[in-house]
C-alpha cells in the first residue's frame, strides 16, 4: 500500500520532471510487465530543486491558527498536516519554519532559506508578479472584529477608529480601502492584533475569517465577529519563480491528495466540518 503509493508518486513526479507527454499521459492504472517494486528501487530520485536534500522547507507566519501556529516548539495546523502530505508524495520530509508574514515573499524571492511559502497567503496578481502560486487549495474571506461590548454593526460604524491589521495582508489592504477615515495599526501578527484588541489598544480588527472566528471561538477572550467580508480569497502555496519543477510536481500532489480523500481528512481535522467546495 505504501510502497504502491510511493511508486506512483515517483512515476508522476517523474514524468513530470522529463516533461514527455507520453508520460505523463499514461495515466492508466498500472499493469506493469516489469515488477514495480524493483522499478521502484533502483528509479532515480526525482530531481526537485531543495534548499535541503530531502526536506521541503515551508517559510510560514507561525501565528495563524487554524492554518499554523506553534505548540511548543512545533508547528501544527491546516497548512502544516497539507504540507506534511505534499512533502510525503514528493518523497521529502516537511520542515515549518517561522518567518513574519511580509518578509515571507522576499526572502523566498531571494532564496536558499526555504522551498515553498505555506502561510494562509491569498493568491493576488499583485503578489504573481514576484511569486508563483500552487492551485489554490481553499477558500476563505474577510471580517471584522471587535470587543463583545463594542455597538459597532458594521465597517460603517468603525470611520475614525483604530484598526488592527496584520502587515502586509490582504486584510490591511481591506481595511485601507474599505474603512474610511479609519487608523490602521499594523502588527507583525494576527495572534498580536487580537491581543490588542482584547487590551483595548484598537477598536477592530480586519483579518481572515476562518482565523478570526477560530480566535474568536475562545469565549474567555470576549470577542466577536460584527462583518463578514466576501472577498473571495483563495490560498495558494508560494514557489519560486525559478523553481517550475517544484510549482508542477507541488500540483500534481495535491491534485492526487483532493482526489484520494485525505485533503478532506485534514480539513475535517482542522475544521470540523467536511469541506462544501473547496
Ligand atoms: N490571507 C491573507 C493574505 O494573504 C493573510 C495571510 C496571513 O496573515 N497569514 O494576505
Amino acid at each position: 500500500m505504501v510502497k504502491y503509493g510511493k511508486y506512483v508518486a515517483l512515476v508522476a513526479v517523474a514524468a513530470l520532471a522529463v516533461g514527455t507527454l507520453t508520460l505523463a499521459g499514461c495515466s492508466q492504472p498500472a499493469t506493469p510487465s516489469t515488477p514495480a517494486p524493483s522499478t521502484s528501487t533502483t528509479a532515480p530520485a526525482p530531481v526537485l530543486k531543495v534548499v535541503t536534500p530531502g526536506t521541503l522547507i515551508a517559510g510560514s507566519d507561525t501565528s495563524f491558527p487554524p492554518f499554523e501556529s506553534m505548540k511548543g516548539n512545533v508547528a501544527e495546523g491546516f497548512d502544516v498536516d497539507l504540507g506534511a502530505a505534499i512533502a510525503k508524495e514528493l518523497g521529502l520530509t516537511l520542515e515549518f519554519k517561522s518567518y513574519k508574514f511580509d518578509t515571507l515573499i522576499p526572502t523566498l524571492v531571494a532564496g536558499g532559506k526555504f522551498d515553498v511559502i505555506m502561510s494562509g497567503m491569498t493568491i493576488n496578481d499583485a503578489r504573481k508578479l514576484e511569486i508563483d502560486f500552487s492551485d489554490p487549495y481553499i477558500n476563505s474571506n474577510q471580517s471584522i472584529a471587535v470587543q463583545n461590548s463594542s455597538t459597532a454593526k458594521t465597517a460603517a460604524d468603525l470611520t475614525g477608529k483604530k484598526i488592527g491589521v496584520q502587515s502586509g495582508t490582504t486584510g490591511q489592504a481591506w481595511a485601507k480601502e474599505h474603512i474610511k477615515g479609519a487608523q490602521l495599526v499594523p502588527f507583525d501578527d494576527a495572534l498580536a492584533a487580537f491581543s490588542a484588541l482584547q487590551a483595548g489598544k484598537v477598536d477592530a480588527v480586519v483579518n481572515d475569517l476562518p482565523v478570526s472566528a477560530a480566535i474568536v471561538k475562545d469565549t474567555t477572550r470576549g470577542l466577536k465577529i460584527i462583518q463578514e467580508v466576501a472577498t473571495g480569497e483563495q490560498y495558494g502555496i508560494g514557489v519560486s519563480k525559478a523553481n517550475p519543477d517544484l510549482l508542477k510536481a507541488i500540483d500534481a500532489a495535491l491534485a492526487k491528495i483532493k482526489a484520494s480523500g485525505e485533503y478532506d481528512a485534514i480539513y475535517k481535522k482542522w475544521f470540523g466540518v467536511a469541506p462544501s467546495s473547496n
